[in-house]
């Protein structure tokens, strides 16, 4: 049982690097106001983890003492989001200041998305997190910091450890479980052995979580800049094939790193790293290829059209991995269009090349060939000749298509790579 009733330790804040500055003067002034009011307010969480590790922080959470309706009344800019649970949105232009009251954990469970309002002390709030490093109370006032959970001394061990009975937690919520992964592979820590013991036992109860929420999930996984430590980090922890038990048939559940996939994954975090747009269509292109590839040939070996056979692939596969994760249509149609896409590279006589350039979705297909000629899936000479077709000028192009005709290279096939399969054949 957790002793809820134990004091914190306080400490110094200026102590573990933190300093009022380096918090969104926004999100200071939200504490501010609270307690101006009257009530206890603290940052917590995410941000107050990240600066004491000296990274940046996403976003600033608040946590207070006040109740939904009583922040609406202080912050005029304050919206209330959230059926069953309900938080404000507290909005500064662009930038918004997520304020919660301090919640219990529910008698029947801390699921995240299922909990109504359960509110409670800030002690309880604490032992309804999920990792002591997360649950750190910072007062930038004050300058304090408040440990209920030993947060402090598992940040100077680079431990990740669950608060509370590691099963009953994971059990409780197995989400909880991604986040350890996801946790472990940005922050470059480990989880303690208790807990990494149950992960793979425990990970199948992932498919009981709703696919939406699972779909956000996959987002913060593999769009906050770590993806290829994170797909490495999800399959050594058995959690890749739970999630993705289609693409893990082919790609085995050890993280591949001449794959396709860990490719694009390293891509895209080259181009968070560059603050360039990434899209979730590319990614689950990126991530559902393999299965589908595998689907086709499969079918086009026991002689079914190449067309009809990728396309009936690209419906298999999406629906067998809708049941675990949703991935809603706005991303999915361009998903499909990527793949689909790939063959126009192969015609580029008459006017096919120039049509194709004007079509919306040339760039992602275009980077998608980029995967699979660097994997050797797609010519080189292939993509090198459409990335010198963008950049050349009108007659650069006329001579170019021209030039196909005359060395008759217009519809070269692409070499195949051998294919390795995680059972059978
Ligand atoms: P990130 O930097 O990825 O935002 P974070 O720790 O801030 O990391 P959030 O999802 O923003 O993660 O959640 C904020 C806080 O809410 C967490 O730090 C944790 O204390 C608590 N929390 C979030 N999800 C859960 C969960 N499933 N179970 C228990 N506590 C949770
Ligand atoms: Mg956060």
């Amino acid at each position: 049982m957790i002793d809820i009733s134990k004091a914190p330790r306080i400490v110094d804040a200026a102590a573990q690097g933190l300093s009022a500055e380096r918090i969104s003067p926004h999100a200071r002034q939200v504490v501010e106001r609270l307690k101006d009011a009257g009530y206890t307010a603290f940052l917590v969480g995410g941000c107050v983890r990240d600066l004491i590790l000296g990274q940046e922080p996403k976003d600033f959470d608040v946590v207070t003492q006040a109740r939904p309706e009583e922040i609406r009344q202080i912050f005029r800019n304050a919206r209330l989001i959230g059926r069953r649970f309900r938080l404000a949105h507290v909005h500064f232009g662009r930038e918004i200041v997520e304020v919660a009251t301090y919640r219990a954990a529910p008698s029947g469970g801390g699921d995240e998305e299922h909990d109504g309002n359960v509110f409670g002390t800030v002690e309880e709030d604490a032992f309804r997190r999920d990792f002591t490093i997360n649950a750190l109370y910072y007062d930038p006032d004050e300058g304090l910091v408040y440990d209920y959970a030993g947060g402090l001394d598992d940040l100077a061990a680079r431990r990740l450890s669950v608060i509370g009975d590691p099963e009953a937690r994971f059990r409780e919520d197995p989400v909880r479980m991604l986040r350890a992964v996801r946790f472990a592979a940005r922050l470059n820590f480990r989880l303690t052995e208790d807990s990494r013991a149950l992960v793979p036992t425990l990970g199948p109860l992932l498919r009981d979580v709703a696919a939406a929420r699972l779909f956000e999930e996959v987002l913060k996984l593999f769009h906050t800049g770590n993806a290829e430590a994170t797909y490495a980090a999800l399959c050594e922890h058995g959690l890749f094939e739970v999630l993705f038990p289609g693409v893990a048939a082919v790609l085995g559940s050890r993280p591949d790193p001449d794959s396709l996939l860990a490719r694009a994954l390293a891509n895209s975090d080259l181009r968070i790293a560059q603050g360039k747009p990434v899209t979730p269509a590319f990614l689950f292109a990126a991530l559902l290829w393999e299965g589908v590839q595998e689907e086709a040939m499969h079918s086009i070996a026991e002689g079914a059209m190449p067309a009809e056979a990728w396309a009936q692939a690209a419906e298999q596969v999406l629906r067998e991995q809708l049941r675990i994760v949703m991935i809603p249509k706005r991303f999915s149609v361009p998903m499909r269009e990527i793949w689909t896409l790939q063959s126009r590279f192969e015609r580029r006589m008459g006017r096919h090349a120039f049509r194709f350039l004007e079509s919306k979705r040339f760039r992602a297909a275009y980077d998608f060939l980029g995967l699979r000629a660097a994997v050797g899936e797609a010519g080189s000479d292939l993509f090198d000749w459409w990335t010198r077709f963008q950049e050349a000028t009108a007659p650069e192009r006329e001579a170019m298509v021209e030039g196909l005709h005359e060395k008759g290279q217009g519809e070269k096939r692409p070499r195949r790579r051998r294919r390795r399969r995680a059972s059978g054949s």
